[in-house]
C-alpha cells in the first residue's frame, strides 16, 4: 500500500499536508490534482508526496484522480512547500499559485470548442419531420453531410432548440471539435537583430554566458545581480541571455515589474523573438487565461514574460529567469495571502531547477546588493551608458536648497535654477519632465525657514499631520500634539504641510511658460493603459514640450528629447515612519534623474529639497549607489533592520477601535513572552500602534512589528486568531 500526504483545498488555513491511502486503480504521482475525502464533504487535493508510510495512522482512500497527469512540477511543489514555510502561508494557497485558472472553482475551463452536427445515413427516410427540421437536414446533404452548428442555425436563422430535436429523434450525431483561441497572438513586430556587444557588456557576459552553458564555475552560484545605469544595456544582455539559454534547448521566464509600463520592454522581445513570446498577465478573459496556461505548460513558447504572477506559469525545461528591475516594490504581493515577493521566490525556483537568474536594476535593492556583496549572488556591473554617439556621461544633477530660496524671496514652487533650465530647454527645443514626488496619503510638516520637522517626544519618529483629526500624530505611539501655529526652532510662522500636487505644477508651468505645451500625468489623468500609452507616444512625437507627472513616469521610459528633469519635490517620503524611506528616495532621485539626457544632448537634472544634506539626496546627485549603499547600511546595522534582521508585519483590523486595542495587546503580550523565553535581546517588538493608514473602509488598523534574526521560531509558536494578517519581509512598514 502506498500513502500520498496531501495539500487539501479545507478552510482553516492549515500549513500541514493529509495523509491519504492510494488505491491500487490509481496511478497517483507527486503534482496529481485528486479529490479526497474531508469529513462529510469531498475537497480538491494536490499531491504533495508519495510515501510508503503514512504520517497520520488513520487513512481513507483518494476517491479520484482530476488529471491523468501531474498539474503541477516536483521542484514546483517543493517551491510551494519553501513559500508557505517562509511566508507562513496555508499550504493550500501556496500550492494555489500553481495552478492553472479556474482549478478551484473546479471550473476549470474546457479548452474552446465548437459542435458539428453530421446527418446519419438513414435520415433520408425517416417520416414526420417538419419543414424546419428538413430543412437543416437538406443543408447538412449539400454540404457534405457535416456543418458546424453555429454556421446551421446562422445560415438558416433557426436556435438550438431545433438540433435537440433531430438529436432526440436519431436523424443527426453532434460531436465537438477543439479550437486554440490563440490569445497570444503575437504582436507583429520588426525582426530585430543583435547588436554587437561593447567592451562592457562583453565583460558582464561571459560569466552569464558560462553559467548558461553549464560552464560555470561550481563554487560560484548561477545568480546574478545585473547593476548597470538605465540606459547601461542590461536589456540587450537578457535578450542574449535567452537566445543562448534557447540554443541550449531550455526556456525561460522574464518577470516586469508592471505590464503597461514596460510595452518598450516587451515589444524588445516580440521583435527579437517573434512568435516565440508569451505575455502571462490577468487581462484576459478566464478562459483566455486558460488557454494560455495550457499552451505554456505543453512547452509551445520560449520565453514567458509578465508580472510578479509570471513566476508561477508552467514553463517547462526552465534554464533562465530575468527580473528586470530587481528593486521594484511592484514584485511583492501585499493584498493577499501568501505575500510573497516574487524575486525572492525567483531565487528559490532557479536553486531548485538549477536555472540561471539573472536580476537587474540600476538601483539594485539594499538587500539584495549585500547578499551579492557576500557572495550570495555574483555581482556583474555596467557603469556606462549607450546612447547613438557611444557612452554620454549621465545627467549632471544639480541640489537645490529651496529654503534658501525662500529667504531670497521666491515663492514660487520653481527655484530660479529650475526655471532658467526648463527655459533654456525649451528655447533649444529639447522637452522636460517634472516630478512630483508623491508618496503616502498623510501631509508632512516642515518649517519654511529652518527646516525644522517636529518629531515625537517618546518616539523621535516625525508627526505626520491628520486632517481628519486635525492634529499631528506619531505613527510608532499614536500620541497627538496640536497644529503649529509657529516654529519652536526658530519662530517663524512660515509652517508648510506638504503637499504639492501635479495640478499646482501643471498651472505654475502654463504661467511661466505660457508658450510651451503642457501635459500632466499621473494615476488620476491615466487611468488606462490606452491614455498611458497615447501620452507616451505624444510626448515621444514631440508634440508636448513638458511632461509633469508623479512616480509613474520614474519607471523605464527612454526619451531621447528629454534635456531637463526637475525633481520638484523630493522630500516627501524622507520622513515617513518607515526604515526604508531613505532608500525609496535614492531609488526615486537615481531613476527619475536617468530620465535626461538619452539622446545626443547630455542630461540636466535639478532635484529642489529642503534637505541637501540628507544622505540620500547627496548620494543621488552624485549617481554614487555605493557611497548610499554604505551609509544606508551602517543605520541598518545600527538600528537592527534588514539585512541584518528579519522583518515580520502583523496587522488587525476590526470596526471597533476598542476591540482592535485589546487584541493587538494580547497578541503582543503573547509574543513578549516567546521572545523573553528564546532571549528578549534578540528581537525588537514594535507597537502595537495604529497602522499608517489607521482607518481603512471603516475599520481601524493597528500593527506589530517583530525584527530579529530568528523570527519564524516565534511566529511558528504564535496562534493567530482570524482578523489577522501576517506579512513577512514586508516592502513598507506604513
Ligand atoms: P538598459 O536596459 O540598461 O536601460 P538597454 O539595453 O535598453 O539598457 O540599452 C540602452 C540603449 O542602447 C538601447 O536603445 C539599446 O538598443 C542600445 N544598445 C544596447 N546595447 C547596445 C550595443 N551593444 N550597441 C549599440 N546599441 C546598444
Ligand atoms: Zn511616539
Ligand atoms: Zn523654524
Amino acid at each position: 500500500m502506498k500513502y500520498a500526504e496531501v495539500a487539501v483545498n479545507a478552510p482553516g488555513g492549515h500549513r500541514h499536508t493529509f495523509s491519504y491511502s492510494i488505491p491500487e486503480a490509481l496511478k497517483v504521482e507527486v503534482g496529481c490534482g485528486i479529490r479526497v475525502p474531508f469529513g462529510p464533504r469531498v475537497l480538491q487535493g494536490i499531491v504533495v508526496e508519495v510515501t510508503e508510510k503514512p504520517s497520520y495512522p488513520d487513512t481513507r482512500d483518494i476517491l479520484q484522480l482530476i488529471s491523468s497527469s501531474p498539474i503541477v512540477s516536483p521542484e514546483r511543489i517543493k517551491l510551494a512547500l519553501w513559500i508557505a514555510d517562509y511566508y507562513l502561508s496555508p499550504l493550500w494557497r501556496s500550492i494555489a499559485l500553481f495552478l492553472p485558472p479556474g482549478f478551484e472553482r473546479n471550473t476549470v475551463i474546457k479548452p474552446k470548442s465548437i459542435k458539428y452536427l453530421t446527418r446519419v445515413p438513414e435520415s433520408e427516410k425517416a417520416k414526420g419531420v417538419s419543414a424546419k427540421q428538413r430543412s437543416v437536414l437538406e443543408l447538412l446533404s449539400e454540404s457534405g453531410g457535416r456543418l458546424p452548428v453555429p454556421q446551421i442555425l446562422g445560415q438558416l436563422h433557426l436556435n438550438r432548440g431545433i438540433i435537440k430535436t433531430l438529436l432526440a429523434k436519431g436523424l443527426v450525431v453532434e460531436d465537438e471539435v477543439e479550437v486554440s483561441r490563440d490569445p497570444l497572438a503575437c504582436r507583429e513586430l520588426p525582426l530585430e537583430l543583435p547588436f554587437t556587444f561593447t567592451d562592457n557588456q562583453n565583460l558582464v557576459w561571459h560569466p552569464i554566458e558560462a553559467a548558461i552553458d553549464g560552464q560555470g564555475s561550481a563554487a560560484k552560484p548561477n545568480l546574478f545581480l545585473l547593476h548597470g545605469v538605465t540606459g547601461s544595456g542590461k536589456t540587450e544582455i537578457y535578450l542574449r541571455a535567452l537566445a543562448e539559454t534557447i540554443k541550449c534547448g531550455k526556456k525561460g521566464i522574464c518577470l516586469v515589474p508592471e505590464i503597461s509600463l514596460t510595452t518598450q520592454t516587451i515589444n524588445r522581445f516580440f521583435a527579437r523573438f517573434p512568435g516565440r513570446v508569451a505575455v502571462f498577465h490577468s487581462k484576459l478573459s478566464q478562459g483566455e487565461q486558460y488557454e494560455e496556461w495550457r499552451r505554456i505548460q505543453k512547452g509551445d513558447f520560449d520565453i514567458v514574460i509578465g508580472p510578479r504572477s509570471a513566476i508561477f506559469s508552467p514553463q517547462p525545461d526552465l534554464g533562465l529567469i530575468i527580473v528586470d528591475e530587481e528593486h521594484e516594490w511592484a514584485y511583492k504581493q501585499s493584498d493577499q495571502t501568501p505575500r510573497y515577493h516574487a524575486r525572492d521566490v525567483a531565487v528559490q525556483l532557479a536553486r531548485l531547477t538549477g536555472s540561471t537568474l539573472i536580476m537587474g536594476s540600476a538601483t539594485p535593492d539594499v538587500e539584495t546588493y549585500y547578499k551579492a556583496v557576500n557572495g550570495l549572488y555574483q555581482l556583474i556591473e555596467l557603469k556606462e551608458r549607450i546612447t547613438p554617439l557611444g557612452s554620454t556621461p549621465l545627467p549632471e544633477v544639480s541640489v537645490v536648497n529651496m529654503r534658501d530660496e525662500f529667504k531670497a524671496g521666491n515663492r514660487s514652487i520653481f527655484s530660479r535654477l529650475l526655471k532658467a533650465q526648463v527655459k533654456l530647454a525649451l528655447e533649444q527645443q529639447e522637452q522636460v519632465i517634472l516630478f512630483i514626488n508623491r508618496r503616502g496619503q498623510s501631509t508632512f510638516v516642515e518649517c519654511m525657514n529652518c527646516g525644522f520637522v517636529p518629531s515625537c517626544k517618546r518616539c523621535s519618529g516625525s508627526l505626520t499631520y491628520h486632517s481628519v483629526e486635525k492634529r499631528l500624530i506619531c505613527h510608532h505611539c499614536r500620541r497627538a500634539y496640536p497644529v503649529l501655529r509657529s516654529c519652536p526652532n526658530c519662530y517663524s510662522k512660515e509652517i508648510k504641510y506638504f503637499g504639492i500636487g501635479t495640478e499646482t505644477v501643471e498651472a505654475e508651468c502654463r504661467k511661466l511658460f505660457p508658450y510651451a505645451r503642457v501635459l500632466r500625468f499621473d494615476s488620476d489623468t491615466m487611468a488606462k493603459a490606452r491614455e498611458y500609452e497615447k501620452a507616451m507616444n505624444s510626448f515621444r512625437k514631440r508634440e508636448i514640450d513638458i511632461l509633469v507627472g508623479t512616480q509613474i513616469l520614474a519607471k523605464g521610459l527612454d526619451f531621447p528629447g528629454v534635456s531637463v528633469v526637475g525633481i520638484v519635490n523630493s522630500d516627501t517620503g524622507l520622513n515617513l515612519p518607515d526604515f526604508r524611506s531613505g532608500e525609496r528616495t535614492f531609488q526615486l532621485l537615481c531613476q527619475v534623474a536617468g530620465r535626461a539626457g538619452r539622446g545626443i544632448t547630455a542630461g540636466r537634472a535639478v532635484i529642489q529639497t529642503y534637505n541637501p544634506g540628507y544622505y540620500a539626496i547627496r548620494y543621488a546627485a552624485l549617481h554614487d549607489y555605493v557611497g548610499f549603499y554604505e551609509s544606508e547600511l551602517n543605520y541598518r546595522r545600527e538600528f537592527g533592520y534588514p539585512p541584518f534582521t528579519s522583518m515580520v508585519r502583523l496587522v488587525y483590523s476590526h470596526s471597533n477601535e476598542e476591540k482592535c486595542r485589546i487584541e493587538a495587546a494580547r497578541l503582543a503580550a503573547s509574543i513578549q513572552m516567546l521572545m523573553d523565553e528564546q532571549g528578549a535581546e534578540r528581537f525588537k517588538l514594535i507597537g502595537p500602534a495604529p497602522s499608517f493608514v489607521s482607518r481603512l473602509r471603516g475599520k481601524y488598523q493597528v500593527q506589530l512589528i517583530i525584527l530579529g534574526r530568528t523570527v519564524h521560531n516565534i511566529l511558528e509558536k504564535v496562534d493567530l486568531p482570524p482578523g489577522w494578517i501576517l506579512d513577512v519581509d514586508p516592502v513598507g512598514m506604513l
